[in-house]
């Protein structure tokens, strides 16, 4: 990887040390140029006109993202997060009352709220199937835990703190076998993990664009297998998802884009197929193999740091490092290294609930790692960081 080049084509290197991935990456300067470039072309065309015109560049937003996740263009929907994208497949399953549904511990604050929501509403029953000594999902707990009434398995693959990857594709093979749809939250996994919904058997995924994808704000997309898309009709519908026929019929479309509605980011579609055919020319498992190379190195480092305590779980780990530093609260250490230029994020418990009861976690540092980081800025991390350290003790 020509480490050199991919950080002159992002010229927020120029200016940060950032070690936020995992909230939001620095673009490439090809990325916000095709943002800026379809905006500017908007406040000058037209909207509607320039959508005519770019036409073939938002249709190929649904090759880009296919191939990147190894689907059909089909199975795509674009969504303006991973959120929306998530909750649009969810809440569209036909849950009855009594169903249930598995689970792992770090499973995210979000998806766990619309868990209990239903739970309230209809009476789902929410499994969480325990972890093993690693701290991912058991896959043997997760197998004794399926009976008749398991109608969905939802899991994250990248929790948004502590390092771990989830054994997906174990998951995968399980749903497969006991043929149950698989839902996974692939949201800090897309972009830094090959990502395979074939070798991962699942039926949806939902994915962001921001983070490690590093496409725009305000996107993201919707995977539903061909399996599932004439199975499951959407909880809302419009103009778009579906086709007013009669006065007393409508027609829904039979592709993924059911999931989506007319109006949408255009400009940050197109910016976001840049952002994918960006990470594609790398090549995800590079992507991959560099992520997790320097992660070990900021890891390694931070733990021998005296005061500092990474709270990391997993056999693999990925780019997002969580720590916390004894004696001094993490939004100060934030504040303290963005003095610095360095960005880092905090996490709080509530994000992962039973996993931080769980483990005692209290509000964290997180920093994410990504491929144009390098070995001279996470040392340059580690100096300010230990400096810090040093000042308050
Ligand atoms: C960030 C995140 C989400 C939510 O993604 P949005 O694009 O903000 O909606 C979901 N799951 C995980 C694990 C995340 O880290």
């Amino acid at each position: 990887m020509d480490v050199a080049r991919l950080r002159q084509e992002t010229p927020g290197t120029d200016h940060v040390f950032h070690f936020n991935n995992a909230g939001a990456s620095l673009m490439p300067k090809v990325v916000s140029d095709s943002l800026q470039s379809y905006l500017e072309e908007e406040s000058l065309y037209g909207g509607y006109e320039t959508a005519e015109a770019h036409k073939a560049d938002l249709e190929a937003f649904y090759d880009v993202t296919a191939q990147l996740i190894n689907a059909k263009p089909s199975e795509i929907a674009f969504a303006e997060n991973a959120t929306l994208a998530w909750t649009r497949i969810f809440y569209s399953i036909p849950f009855q009352k009594g169903d249930v549904i598995l689970t792992s511990r770090v499973e995210y604050a979000s998806n766990y709220i619309a868990y209990l929501q239903l739970e309230k509403r209809i009476g789902l029953q929410i499994r969480v199937v325990p972890s093993n000594e690693h701290g991912e999902i058991d896959i043997q707990a997760l197998e004794a835990a399926i009976d008749d009434k398991v109608k969905l398995i939802s899991i994250t693959h990248m929790p948004t703190n502590s390092g771990l990857v989830n054994p997906a594709e174990e998951v995968g093979r399980i749903a497969a076998k006991y043929n149950i749809p698989f839902l996974l939250d692939a949201c800090q996994s897309i972009g830094q993990y090959p990502v395979d919904v074939q070798a991962l058997k699942c039926d949806f995924l939902s994915a962001t664009g921001r983070k490690y994808l590093r496409g725009p704000r305000g996107t993201g997309f919707l995977y539903v297998s061909e399996k599932y898309l004439n199975q499951i009709e959407p909880y809302t519908l419009d103009l778009h998802s579906a086709r007013w026929t009669t006065k007393e019929s409508y027609e829904v479309r039979p592709d993924a884009r059911k999931f989506e509605v007319w109006e949408c980011y255009f400009a940050g579609k197109v910016a976001l197929s840049s952002a994918i055919s960006y990470a594609r020319e790398i090549g995800m498992d590079n992507i991959w193999e560099r992520i997790m190379k320097l992660s070990a190195a900021l890891r390694n480092k931070l733990s021998s740091i005296s005061g500092i305590q990474v709270k990391d779980i997993g056999r693999i780990k990925s780019g997002i490092i969580t720590f916390t530093v004894a004696g001094k609260s993490p939004n100060d250490i934030k504040d303290l290294l963005k003095k610095e230029r360095i960005n880092v994020s905090v996490i709080k418990p509530d994000n992962t609930l039973i996993d931080s009861q769980g483990r005692d976690l209290t509000p964290m540092v997180r920093a994410s790692i990504h491929y144009y980081n390098t070995e001279e800025e996470i040392d340059h991390f580690c100096q300010k960081l230990e400096n810090i350290v040093v000042q308050i003790s």
